[in-house]
């Protein structure tokens, strides 16, 4: 039978603050994800664990916060800058883990998930396939899953696999904010226009969906995250009972 943990390499382990097996104790010690500041505290964010098959994913308990993109978007980038850790996403893109879901804890008890990146040119259509399973899986019936970031490259958003994971997250109802990264390689005036495009695309393509510029190499739109991030987790998912 395959393993559902991977056991963090040497280096990761490293890197570690708390011991192999933290994906138990921060749901046990904080099974609401909440930090005592009501925020994510995604600066204290250390590996987790692996998975490869939806099957085999841990049982839901504190909110999930999944971050979803087309390689080479700057997904890994945006996931270091937001944790404050140089080479943490890093951990995701060692081999034979670049088709896994990585879970990583964070302060608050709450889960920073790296969801495996699409649209590799050279990808054979088994890995395709494997990749729509997991994510579209992981997407569909996560009980635990608050919201998930969509990074995409400020120059070229809304590809159409970016449409057709939009569209997923629709259909699943799924609280949606997107990054348009690399918001530095545009002028101020060209990333305002993008940014204006792009809020009036996901108008129609996903409603609800929230927006914002970023960038990982000039530190822009941390804050912004930041917050935006901590409401999804922390708001209340289910309707409030009639009357209130
Ligand atoms: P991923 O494949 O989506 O995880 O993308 P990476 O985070 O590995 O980034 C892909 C490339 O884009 C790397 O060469 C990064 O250095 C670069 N990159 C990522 N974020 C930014 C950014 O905000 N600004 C600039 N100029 N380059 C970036």
């Amino acid at each position: 039978m395959k393993k559902r943990i991977r056991e963090p390499r040497e280096k990761d382990r490293n890197e570690k603050q708390g011991k192999p097996g933290d994906f138990t104790a921060s749901r046990a010690t904080v099974a609401s994800g909440r930090s005592a500041s009501g925020d994510l505290a995604l600066q204290k964010a250390n590996y987790a664990l692996s998975v490869h098959d939806p099957k085999l994913l841990p049982p839901p308990g504190a909110p999930e916060i999944a971050f979803a993109g087309r390689s080479n978007a700057g997904k890994s980038s945006a996931i270091n800058t937001l944790t404050g850790r140089r080479r943490l996403a890093f951990v995701s893109k060692t081999p034979g883990r670049t088709q896994l879901i990585n879970f990583f804890s964070l302060g608050s008890g709450a889960f920073l998930v790296d969801l495996p990146g699409y649209g590799y040119a050279d990808a054979p259509e088994s890995v395709r396939k494997h990749w729509e399973m997991l994510v579209g899986e992981y997407i569909a019936s996560r009980d635990s899953l608050a919201a998930v970031v969509v990074v995409m490259d400020a120059r070229h958003p809304l590809t159409p696999l970016d449409l057709q994971l939009l569209a997923w997250l629709r259909e699943a109802g799924r609280a949606t904010h997107v990054l348009l990264t690399k918001s530095d390689k545009l002028s101020k005036q060209a990333a305002q226009v993008t940014l204006s495009k792009a809020r009036k695309e996901l108008s129609t393509v996903c409603p609800g969906a929230t927006v914002q510029l970023f960038s990982s190499l000039k530190g822009e739109g941390i804050d912004e995250a930041n917050s935006t991030l901590s409401r999804l987790a922390f708001r209340k998912n289910k309707a409030p009972p009639k009357g209130e």
